[in-house]
């Protein structure tokens, strides 16, 4: 049988799909409202337990997960390869980065999570006592996931959601579900109390189900469409949440970077996960001419290989699904019937599965960026600009801003770029790894979200801080009915002494 992914299904089934062949591969029975509700109140009940652990005792528990997950790191990179459709070079380094994601959680996450001293200061001249901050779990963390990065995007997230002493109910994309119930099934066995984690199969209304739960906090991935109807929903319930949505990313590229290896680098921010990355560059900005950089940019692009990652050695693979592929298809000749010029691509490669042209578009005038904002695939636009100034107000000119990259040999003027621009990452001469450091909190800005994954940052989202403010038993205290005027009397000393112009 042949299909498209984003085809009906069965009633309670979800058919499993080769996005290189377009063959269904599988299926996997999804979960009810009623069953995604009740695993959330098993998580709850879980974690009630799970949160009096001690830090080591949790420690160790991930610590299993950890090593589950390194030792089938091969077979992880041979299933995102074949489910998602990436070459194995690509899948493999996801793989290590969520790797590296959960053992910077083993490593370094009682440094988050450790209660902090604060004094009163000054304030002690009015017996204010100092504290400690807590951070104390939530309770349930509800994470919607998506597709793109399987690997990376789930696994360090749920352990750091574990890790702060919470649980967690999971929805993996409904494009990869063998990644989901891997990833489940090594949480499974690795020691956590039963029902702490668990994931929830389906699509949109598996999200809603869950979005509807009695979670404490919810993390979406994916679209702004549907990050606004979760986040809607959320709201009105009063329940916070990261959301990491699209992004538009510009690079600029400053007048002494290198042609060639800067070229190099910008192709394959461009192009890697056939242009379905959240951070791959879509927009380069050249301050000075544009036409040795549109050349080498394009020329790269004709000579990638783009295949079935899974039987060859490829750069690109397909597209995720054949919907995806005409939406993005249909976006391209709007950009062009706007005014952008096709240097190369713009068309659907032959084949069973859906893949694409690597794209490579330039123009003239402020009108195609709108068209192109937020698309997902390998495309990249390319405009000259008289100054640094114009690339910076173009590359913010978008209603997005997940991450921006800036290009050039000087580390002075980089960093007088990057602070000026709209953006949760920006990086110097570097695009896409950048967003594997473990320790680096990962998210957007504007409209591709608020919050953030991975590092002290990431960790701390899944907690909630707790001011702990206290005194020794007996002694004088000045705040007692009845009052007396020596009270008065400290206060107008007080506000004379620290707030003199008050
Ligand atoms: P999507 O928005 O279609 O789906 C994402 C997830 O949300 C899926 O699990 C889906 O089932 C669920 N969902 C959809 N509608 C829902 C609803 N109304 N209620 C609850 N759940 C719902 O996005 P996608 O196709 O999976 O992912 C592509 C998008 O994700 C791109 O726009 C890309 O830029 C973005 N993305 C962002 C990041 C980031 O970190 N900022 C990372 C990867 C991808």
């Amino acid at each position: 049988m042949e299909a498209d992914a984003d085809q009906q299904h069965g009633p309670g089934t979800l058919d499993v799909f080769h996005p290189a062949t377009g063959q269904v591969v599988g299926q996997v029975s999804t979960t009810s409202p009623d069953d995604v509700h009740e695993a959330v109140e098993r998580s709850k009940r879980a974690q009630v337990e799970w949160s009096r652990k001690s830090w080591p005792e949790r420690k160790a528990v991930l610590r299993n997960l950890w090593a589950i997950l390194s030792s089938d790191a091969d077979g992880w990179a041979d299933l995102i390869r074949d489910e998602i459709g990436k070459p194995r070079s690509e899948t493999l380094g996801e793989v290590m980065m969520g790797l590296d994601g959960i053992r910077w959680t083993v490593k370094k996450g009682h440094i988050a999570l450790r209660e902090e001293w604060f004094g009163a200061g000054w304030q002690r001249a009015l017996l204010i006592s100092g504290g400690r901050l807590g951070h104390r779990p939530l309770g349930v963390i509800g994470i919607i996931g998506t597709w793109n990065y399987p690997f990376f995007l789930n696994a360090p997230a749920i352990a750091q959601a574990l890790a702060a002493g919470n649980g967690v109910v999971w929805k993996p994309s409904e494009l990869a579900l063998r990644c989901g119930q891997r990833l489940q099934a090594a949480m499974d066995r690795a020691g956590f109390p039963e029902g702490l984690v668990s994931a929830v199969y389906g699509g949109a209304e598996v999200g809603k189900a869950l979005t509807d739960a009695n979670i404490q906090k919810g993390v979406f991935t994916g679209g702004l469409e549907s990050g606004r109807h979760v986040l809607q929903t959320l709201a009105g319930r009063g329940i916070p949440a990261i959301a990491e949505l699209s992004g538009f990313d510009p690079a600029i590229v400053l007048d002494d970077a290198p042609l060639e290896s800067t070229a190099r680098a910008l192709a394959w921010g461009a192009f890697v996960g056939t242009g379905q990355t959240c951070v791959a560059v879509k927009r380069i900005y050249v301050v000075g001419d544009p036409a040795p950089w549109v050349e080498k940019v394009a020329g790269i692009a004709r000579s990638l290989r783009v295949g079935n990652p899974s039987i060859d050695v490829v750069d690109l693979g397909p597209m995720i699904s054949r919907m995806a592929r005409d939406r993005f298809h249909q976006r391209i000749g709007r950009a062009i019937e706007v005014g952008a010029t096709l240097v190369c691509g713009g068309e659907s490669l032959p084949g069973e599965g859906s893949f694409y042209a690597p794209t490579v578009l330039t123009s003239t005038i402020d009108g195609v960026e709108p068209i192109l904002e937020g698309v997902f695939g390998p495309v990249v636009l390319i405009r000259g600009m008289p100054d640094v100034n114009s690339a910076i107000h173009a590359a913010n000119a978008s209603a997005f801003g997940l991450a921006a990259s800036v290009w050039g040999k000087n580390w002075r003027r980089l960093r007088g770029v990057a602070q000026h621009l709209e953006a949760g990452q920006v990086t110097f001469n570097d695009v896409v790894t950048p967003s594997g450091n473990a320790s680096a909190p990962f998210g957007g800005t504007k409209a591709s979200g608020f919050g953030r994954i991975h590092g002290i940052a990431g960790l701390r989202e899944f907690t909630t801080p707790q001011a702990i403010l206290g005194r020794r038993a007996g002694g004088f205290r000045p705040q007692v009915f009845p009052y007396r005027p020596g009270v008065e009397k400290l206060l107008t000393w007080y506000r004379r002494f620290f707030h003199p112009s008050a």
